[in-house]
């Protein structure tokens, strides 16, 4: 038995038999062969095994994660059916007398180098394609088995170095039961997804992918971040009572659904959720969410091979709006870069991505690829009460150009007939410092705030959100980053405006009652929290949190706020 501590990334408890999802290590060396026809009948072997195993998981996706999907993956079986990638490596091994893992491989480099070099999408999505299909065959080749998310078939604990958003979509809930990871933060992407999808997960534990082999039994504490590995019988007994208490104190929670969220002393705030495709409404309504506080729209764009049309967004948007029913929805345009890649996009390699060409930045350089969402959007406005906010705002400027862009999409779909809401509120994130030390400027054009603390903190502590090594600085009750949410909500109100959280600091336990002192009016979180948070704030008096947030302010440390929370909001 032994243990692992990393960060409590989405809680609950889950006990399972380790599944490593790990790159295979698919290195090679050159040889000479003796009998080329031999070793081209052992590359023809490898592409049939290819073929039906890329059928299976192209019929698997298809039923779990629907066609658009698996398109991908029909993109790659034309590949290893194309003769004209394949005859060339045919030869190369018969004139050549090179094994078929050198031919596959420097011809599939040649035509990738060919196709990224086009001034064409379409053909540089092929490169990506060759790239992943050539893994596959390689793997084969090589007897090595590629690991993929989406064809797990019995219930797992899935351990890897680190989770991308896609991976974490591509997880089937009924099978992963929980996941552990060697990096990443409890701000990370796949740790957001995993409480969104209410996996238990525990990230940054370093070492997970070197300690826990395939078959290991594995606890996943996603309550205090503890990863136990091959435990004994009596932890596991006392973790199975752990977690019925869990379950017990859940269903608790759960009477408050159809309530609306007051303090003790009367104050309404409401409690909105985040989400990442229409597929979560289902959890904002059974956990008693008032809207959605944060779309996140770049889920969409994910996991395929090139960016959905006006139509497949309109879709999506129309859905979500729809399915709430006129409650508010806050739709956050494309904030793609940092830890959320587009691959087809083949956007430049950048030494500090989160600092880099993302969100609004791309979208007002790639014009016409932010002009569709717009007009998709706004076509969906009539369908529910839509909001819409652009990510990453750092200037003025960049919201005027955003704004304008939006108000000639207006008038184009207006001319052409089509139907716009009228009331349609347009608010920024507040995610960048600038931003927030100008909030009183930005507070005139806007219509409402909505705090990104996950990037505000990263950027005002300069501590990057996805090194666990540096996890300590995410710190929301540091006295630094209370100023600044003051600073943002009190500039809006200033001006009739309203601010929103929908950084993970919103569902927090120890934020809740300083940001309701604070007069957070809005509090967006993964639909997982809700209930926890609407039982709290019940029991908590806003003139009181008013009085314990002021002094929080003038505290030089972060632990001292801490004690005074826990004092003045009765936490343990
Ligand atoms: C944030 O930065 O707090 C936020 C909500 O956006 P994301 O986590 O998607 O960067
Ligand atoms: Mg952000």
């Amino acid at each position: 038995m032994s243990f692992l501590q990393g960060i409590a990334a989405s809680s609950g408890i889950a006990i399972a038999k380790a599944y490593r999802l790990v790159e295979p290590d698919l290195s090679f060396e050159k040889k000479t062969v003796e009998n080329a026809e031999a070793e081209v009948a052992r590359f023809d072997a490898a592409i049939a095994q290819s073929k039906t195993e890329l059928e299976a998981i192209r019929d698997n996706a298809k039923e779990n994660l629907g066609a658009d999907k698996a398109a991908i993956f029909e993109a790659h079986l034309l590949v290893l059916s194309d003769p004209e990638l394949l005859s060339p490596i045919q030869d190369k091994v018969k004139s050549e007398k090179v094994n078929a893992e050198v031919a596959l491989k420097e011809t599939a480099d040649m035509f990738i180098t060919m196709f990224e070099s086009m001034d064409n999408e379409y053909m540089r999505e092929r490169a990506a394609d060759i790239r992943d299909v050539t893994k596959r065959v390689l793997s084969h080749l090589l007897g090595v088995k590629i690991v993929n998310p989406s064809m797990i078939s019995e219930e797992v604990i899935v351990v890897a170095e680190d989770l991308t958003p896609s991976d974490t979509a591509q997880l089937n809930r009924q099978f992963v039961k929980g996941f552990t990871t060697d990096i990443g933060g409890r701000t990370s992407h796949s740790a957001i997804m995993a409480r969104s999808l209410e996996i238990p997960a525990v990230v940054g534990t370093k070492v997970a992918t070197k300690d826990i082999q395939n078959g290991d039994l594995v606890i996943v504490d996603g309550l205090k971040g503890e990863v136990h590995i091959n435990p004994t019988p009596e932890l596991v007994e006392q973790y199975k009572k752990e977690n019925e208490a869990f379950e017990a104190q859940k269903a608790e929670w759960a009477k408050l659904k159809n309530e609306k969220t007051y303090s003790q002393d009367g104050h309404h705030v409401e409690l909105v959720a985040n989400i990442g495709t229409p597929k979560d409404l289902e959890g904002v309504i059974n956990n008693g969410g008032e809207g959605v506080g944060l779309y996140r729209t770049e889920f969409l764009y994910m996991g395929r091979d090139q960016l959905p049309t006006e139509e497949e967004q309109f879709e999506s948007y129309k859905a979500v709006l729809e399915g709430l029913a006129g409650k508010p929805v806050v739709v956050r345009t494309l904030d793609i870069g940092g830890d959320k890649e587009l691959p087809y996009l083949s956007l430049p390699k950048e030494m500090n991505p989160f600092l880099g060409f993302r969100a609004i930045r791309l979208c007002l350089e790639e014009k016409d690829m932010f002009r569709t969402q717009l007009r998709a959007l706004l076509r969906a406005s009539t369908y529910g009460n839509l909001k819409i906010m652009f990510p990453m705002i750092a200037t003025l400027d960049e919201f005027r150009q955003a704004k304008a862009m939006l108000e000639e999409e207006k008038a184009k779909l207006i001319s052409e007939g089509v139907a716009v809401s009228e009331d349609i509120e347009v608010g920024i994130m507040v995610e960048i410092p600038s931003t927030a030390v100008l909030a009183d400027q930005f507070a005139k054009e806007v219509d409402f705030f909505s705090i990104g603390t996950n990037d505000l903190i990263q950027y005002t502590m300069a501590a990057d959100r996805m090194n666990e090594r540096v996890s300590y600085l995410y710190q929301p009750y540091s006295p630094s980053i209370l100023r600044l949410v003051k600073m943002v909500i009190d500039a809006a109100h200033k001006e009739g405006k309203w601010t929103g959280m929908c950084g993970e600091m919103a569902g927090d336990e120890t934020a809740i009652p300083l940001l309701l002192g604070l007069g957070l009016d809005e509090f967006s979180m993964s639909a997982t929290s809700i209930l926890k948070a609407r039982a709290q704030i019940r029991h908590l008096s806003k003139s009181d949190m008013e009085k314990m947030a002021e002094q929080a302010l003038q505290l030089p440390t972060t632990e001292e706020v801490v004690k005074i929370v826990k004092e003045a909001a009765n936490l343990k």
